[in-house]
């Protein structure tokens, strides 16, 4: 009998331990130790901070969910992880031993790096569910009293979709409120230029992104470095490409959301072999960590290095599409040890498995499912069977319907809009899925 434990449940640890768990054997155990019993979408959160959602139509009671699936859940919360000991400490005070352990504790959001920054300082945040309440607040304000909006991220960050995205919800909610020409909008980012996304840019995306900003009226600041933030008012040094200053910014603001940068959790930073110094988890191509081989990590808590260089730091976004065949990639990889080796990754014998193979294979596997859907004419229409892990996921582009019925590639059985399987890994602005 193994003991596998999942450290955290949200977007990445809640599919990470269904799939473990159909992966283990009749004999072994799964738990989950999460903070609290409630998993939040996190991509609907700005959805959420206009009003578009309630926070409780982006929740999910995990109790009922794990308990129907045999998976004992610890909403404790971890205080420290041991990896030398096998063990966690929870914030109770008492502790969970593990023989594998998977780690999904998402991002620390490091506001206290910016002077005023953050939903306890001025500006607002869509990171967390509660975070986006509290924005709907400040949102009303707004279109009580219009003023000047500033949008974005600050150095550090690594998150860039949701900004993007956040401003241009914010223009249409305003102008569905009839007070967009009465608010100016900024965007402002530590980017070297609109649309870099921590990835050098993804096919034309500066063009796409410049144009629609434009579009909108939304003006622009890049390779921006927030210096502080006062209640009414930002404060940012845009730089030189080499790095030097070329200008500063004052930026009057009656409301501002501007993402933090992220970093580790406490419960895990620090642990000599485990973590980058920045609080993330190093793995190795098979999501396992190098110095403590019966840890593994998936999601937003696990360190990629950046694609290059740039002047401002900025790092590379883990997407739910990542996020999805890191988990997949992760189950294959514990599943072949349960199944009794102990050998090193790359020994023979033991299939290991990375993320990227983990994609190829799923991908392959769910367009031969939709191949043979489509040879048999149920391509659409009533009685047709979407591939589980397509329709588990996103939501349609078009009508927004969550878990649609949905093709791979094809399209959403409720209003047949079109949804390729490739999209859902960026941020689709307004769609609210991953
Ligand atoms: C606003 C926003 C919108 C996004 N939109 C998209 C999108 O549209 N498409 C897309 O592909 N990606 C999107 N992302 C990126 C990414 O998919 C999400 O950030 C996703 O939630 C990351 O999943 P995760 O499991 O790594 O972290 P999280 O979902 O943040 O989950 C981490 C979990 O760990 C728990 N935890 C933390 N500390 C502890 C502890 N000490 N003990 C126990 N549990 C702990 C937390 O409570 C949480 O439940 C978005 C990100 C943000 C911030």
């Amino acid at each position: 009998m193994s003991h596998v434990v999942v450290l955290g449940a949200g977007l990445g640890g809640t599919i990470m331990a269904y799939e473990m768990k159909q992966k283990l054997r009749p004999e072994d155990k799964l738990t989950v130790v999460t903070l609290g019993t409630q998993y939040s979408f996190v991509p609907s959160n700005p959805w959420v901070a206009v009003g578009w959602r309630q926070p409780e139509e982006i929740a999910v009671d995990l109790v009922p969910a794990f308990k129907q699936r045999g998976i004992d859940l610890r909403p404790e919360g971890a205080k420290r992880v041991e990896p030398a000991r096998n063990r966690i400490e929870l914030n109770d005070g008492s502790s969970i031993d593990y023989d594998y352990l998977i780690i999904a504790t998402g991002p620390d959001l490091a506001f206290d790096e910016v002077p005023g920054l953050g939903p306890d300082a001025h500006t607002q945040s869509v990171c967390q569910t509660t975070h986006a309440v509290q924005a709907k607040a400040a949102f009303d304000k707004l279109v009580r009293t219009p003023g000047p909006v500033v949008v974005g991220a600050v150095q550090g960050a690594s998150c860039f979709g949701p900004a993007y995205e956040f401003a241009f919800i914010l223009d249409a909610a305003l102008r569905q409120a009839r007070v967009r020409d009465r608010v100016p909008m900024t965007f402002v980012t530590p980017e070297p230029y609109i649309g870099h996304l921590g990835l050098d840019g993804v096919g034309d995306t500066k063009g796409l992104i410049e144009s629609a900003l434009r579009d909108h009226h939304i003006k622009w600041v890049t390779n921006a470095r927030v210096t502080r933030v006062e209640p009414d008012k930002l404060f940012a040094e845009e730089v030189n490409d080499d790095g030097s200053l070329k200008t500063t910014h004052e930026l009057p603001f009656t409301f501002s959301m501007l993402l933090p940068a992220f970093r580790g959790v406490p419960a895990v930073a620090g642990i000599e072999g485990l973590t980058n110094p920045r609080g993330f988890i190093t793995i190795d191509k098979h999501q396992r960590n190098p110095a403590f081989n019966n840890i593994f990590a998936i999601g937003v808590c696990v360190a990629i290095p950046p694609v290059g260089k740039t002047p401002l730091a900025v790092g590379v976004p883990k997407t739910g599409f990542m996020i999805e065949s890191m988990v997949t990639a992760t189950a294959e990889n514990i599943a072949s040890l349960l199944k009794g080796s102990s050998r090193r990754p790359s020994q023979a014998g033991t299939r290991f498995v990375s993320p990227t193979s983990a994609t190829t294979a799923s991908l392959s596997s769910r367009s031969r499912r939709f191949r043979r859907a489509t040879s048999t004419g149920r391509r659409r229409g009533a009685g047709c069977t979407p591939p589980r892990s397509a329709s588990r996921s996103i939501s349609c582009a078009r009508c927004g319907r969550a878990r649609a019925k949905l093709f791979t590639k094809i399209s959403c059985s409720t209003c047949s809009g079109s949804r390729s399987s490739r999209t859902f890994t960026s941020n689709l602005p307004n769609d609210g899925g991953i």
